[in-house]
């Protein structure tokens, strides 16, 4: 089956599986310029996913050999995964935002028993119990990552405009979904490559990792990025996984009051009680009930509640409540 199309202006979408996500795949778009082929984004890491890849590029009437360069929207692996394997295949520089580089790395790092432990206790002071940190670091101990020798030999600056042989495009730093996230303009085709930061459909996950409260509010600059991207004059987006978008600006605007309401939704579910960031995200809506939800399927929810729970005490709506861990949160 075909799984390449013109999407016009010399821009291609290749669908490239994720093995067993129920994403389905990423879609990458390659680039044609007189240089030869920019690809935003490289997909998953294994063979299934190569062959989608390479099969693709072969429909559209080129072979990886021809790609010069691979620019990455972000570090999560379903994007960078094959990166290094094009590299290899075709000597293209590879290009990624400073902010997620040291995150590429962590996620290339062995995962032993010291990050287990760690794992662990950052679990622990979220409020999860023994057999919540069990299941989760078991489900961890199963999955397969990128290795080290993919990591990117470019680093990319907001702002900065990447020169193509007769094309160009303006990197867009939209963190949120990750510190590093890029957007990237092609202003001759006016179009935006949206990646993970606005999708057709999907809620872009945001997440905060570090419990009980994390620094980065990584939700207030989620919401600060989707507000920039609603702000430019482009017209079409091109995201990672879905249709294109017809109207960046109002599928922004969109996503800002999706997350008004969850705050509005997690505030009012506070009630009077002293909670942990656990039972935050207990009580928030997921997309099946709570104890149905996977063991990964519990982390990403975590991380989300955390974020969403970290902007309610930026905006000084929750607070801490002073006491052991697992901390504990109330509205004020
Ligand atoms: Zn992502
Ligand atoms: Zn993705």
């Amino acid at each position: 089956m075909e799984n390449a199309l013109s999407v016009g202006d010399g821009i291609y979408q290749i669908q490239v599986p994720i093995t067993d996500n129920p994403l389905g795949h990423t879609l990458v778009y390659a680039l044609e310029s007189p240089g030869g082929l920019v690809l935003v984004d490289a997909g998953w890491h294994d063979d299934n996913a190569w062959n989608g890849l390479t099969s693709g590029l072969a429909a559209i009437g080129h072979s990886v050999a021809d790609v010069e360069g691979v620019v990455l929207t972000h570090f999560h692996p379903d994007h960078s995964g094959l990166c290094g394997r094009v590299r290899d295949a075709s000597g293209a520089w590879i290009a990624m935002h400073e902010a997620d580089h040291d995150q590429f790395a962590q996620m290339s790092a062995d995962r032993d028993a010291d990050w287990m432990n760690a794992e662990r206790q950052n679990m622990a002071r979220a409020g999860a119990d023994q057999a919540e940190q069990d299941a989760f670091v078991t489900a961890m101990g199963e999955e397969v990552h990128v290795g080290r020798d993919s990591a990117p030999d470019r680093l990319l600056a907001d702002d900065e405009s990447i020169a193509l042989t007769g094309r160009s495009l303006r990197v867009v730093h939209t963190p949120g979904h990750t510190p590093g996230h890029v957007c990237f303009h092609l202003a001759d085709a006016d179009v935006m490559f949206t990646g993970d930061h606005v999708l057709q459909k999907t809620t872009p996950h945001v997440g905060n990792f570090v419990y009980p409260l994390e620094e980065r509010d990584a939700l207030a600059q989620f919401l600060d990025s989707l507000r920039r991207v609603q702000s430019m004059n482009v017209t079409r987006g091109l995201g990672a996984h879905g249709l294109p978008i017809d109207d960046v600006a109002g599928r922004a605007a969109g996503l800002i009051d999706h997350h008004e309401e969850r705050l509005e939704h997690l505030h009012d579910n506070f009630g009077d009680d002293q909670i942990t960031v656990w039972q935050v995200a207990e009580r928030m809506k997921w997309y099946k009930p709570w104890a149905e939800l996977s063991p990964m399927g519990k982390h990403m929810a975590l991380s989300e509640a955390a974020a969403h729970l970290r902007h309610l005490v930026a905006r000084d709506l929750v607070a801490p409540v002073p006491g052991p861990e697992p901390a504990r949160f109330a509205r004020k």
